[in-house]
């Protein structure tokens, strides 16, 4: 069948869950890029049950750190590597999570130049490794391909409201150009792609002061101060628990899909709304303060989430009010509000 970008896909979604109950029989060497990161550790974490496969994570560590990993390091089917995926990379494996790329607004807009580096360098070059070695590659893209959407919900069809000069698009641009590259080596080179496009995602190990809304939140109720609503607070977004995330990507490599899919929690919610909620579960004593915004901030966000709930069998399981819960032991360890020694 043709998915509509030209390319001839293998027919059946029924063969999906199929390919996926193989997925946990046969021995995979898995590479993950950016393993050390927020997604990528939790990824890694549920990657590294299934004791059929050997993981590699490469990571140059600028928002990731190996605390996240520290309970597989030392293990023997777990390998950390150093190393910045715009340099060339070599390895045998089955498959390649690419992950790497810092992912929240303060970080990517820290060094721009990097950041379009490591979209259209790194992804080339993990591109050129699946070449090389016969990998299948999946690219974790992201909402932000869509850019201030014109169209509510998004769909995979929509091709997106993007500034291709602002201060978001070392990151979005650079996300496009990346599915780009994996479509015209699929074309090209018969290159095995899997495309998730990610919709925000919330759970313990997010890097606590990196401006992205619910690790703000609920790092300020819990240190007791407001939480900062950016203007005009009706913009809204769509939160998906990370395990449900890792759940949907690695259904995504196993199954028969090329993608883009897009993997979210379609549950949608204002950020005033989502303020009053962490007031409410996290700490009623907090207020609520209005700030200034940044530019270029899309004003709604909520994935059509059909194809992955067809094609991958795939829905979140886990809802905001559940999961929001979910991050405060771990935050109030890295925050040092806690005597107690739990593994997030
Ligand atoms: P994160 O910043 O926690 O993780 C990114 C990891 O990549 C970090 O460990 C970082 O050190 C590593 N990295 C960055 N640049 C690198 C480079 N040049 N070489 C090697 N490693 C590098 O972010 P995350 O939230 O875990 O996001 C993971 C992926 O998911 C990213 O590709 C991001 O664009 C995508 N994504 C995330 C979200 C979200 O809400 N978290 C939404 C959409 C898409
Ligand atoms: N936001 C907010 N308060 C904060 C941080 C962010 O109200 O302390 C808003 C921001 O304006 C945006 C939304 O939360 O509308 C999501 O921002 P985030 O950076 O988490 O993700 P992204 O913009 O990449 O979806």
């Amino acid at each position: 069948t043709a998915n509509g970008n030209g390319v001839t896909t293998k027919p059946p979604p029924s063969s999906s869950p199929l390919r996926y109950s193989k997925y946990c029989q046969s021995n995979l060497r898995i590479l993950v890029t950016g393993g050390a990161g927020f997604i990528g550790s939790h990824l890694v974490d549920k990657l590294m049950e299934n004791e059929k496969n050997e993981v590699i994570v490469v990571d140059n560590f600028f928002t990731g750190s190996k605390d996240n990993l520290r309970r597989w390091i030392g293990h023997p089917r777990f390998e950390l590597i150093r190393h910045d995926v715009t340099e060339t990379f070599l390895a045998e494996v089955d498959r390649i999570y690419h992950l790497a790329c810092p992912a929240s607004p303060i970080f990517y807009k820290h060094n721009p130049v990097k950041t379009i580096k490591t979209n259209v360098i790194g992804t080339l070059n993990m591109l050129g490794l699946a070449k090389r070695v016969g990998a299948r590659i999946l690219l974790t893209s992201t909402s932000e391909v869509y850019g201030d959407p014109l169209e509510h919900p998004q769909t995979e069809e929509y091709w997106g409201n993007v500034n291709p000069i602002g201060v978001r698009s070392c990151y979005d641009e650079g996300k496009r150009v990346a599915e780009t590259l994996m479509f015209d080596y699929h074309r090209q080179h018969g290159i095995e792609i899997r495309i998730a496009r990610i919709f925000n995602t919330y759970g313990p190990r997010m890097n606590i002061d990196d401006g992205r809304v619910v690790s703000n939140f609920i790092a300020q109720a819990l240190r007791g101060e407001p939480l900062t609503v950016q203007l005009p607070g009706t913009q809204t977004r769509s939160f998906c628990y990370v395990s449900d995330m890792v759940d949907g990507l690695i259904r995504l490599m196993e199954g028969d899909n090329i993608g883009p899919i897009n993997i979210g929690n379609p549950g949608e919610f204002t950020m005033i709304e989502l303020a009053e909620t962490v007031k409410e579960l996290i700490n009623p004593e907090v207020t609520v303060k209005r700030v200034e915004n940044t530019p270029d901030d899309p004003r709604q966000r909520k994935p059509d989430i059909t194809k992955a709930k067809t094609l991958l069998g795939w829905e979140p399981k886990v809802s905001l009010r559940q999961g929001l819960p979910l991050m405060e032991e771990d935050f109030r360890q890295r925050l040092g509000l806690s005597e107690n020694k739990v593994e997030a």
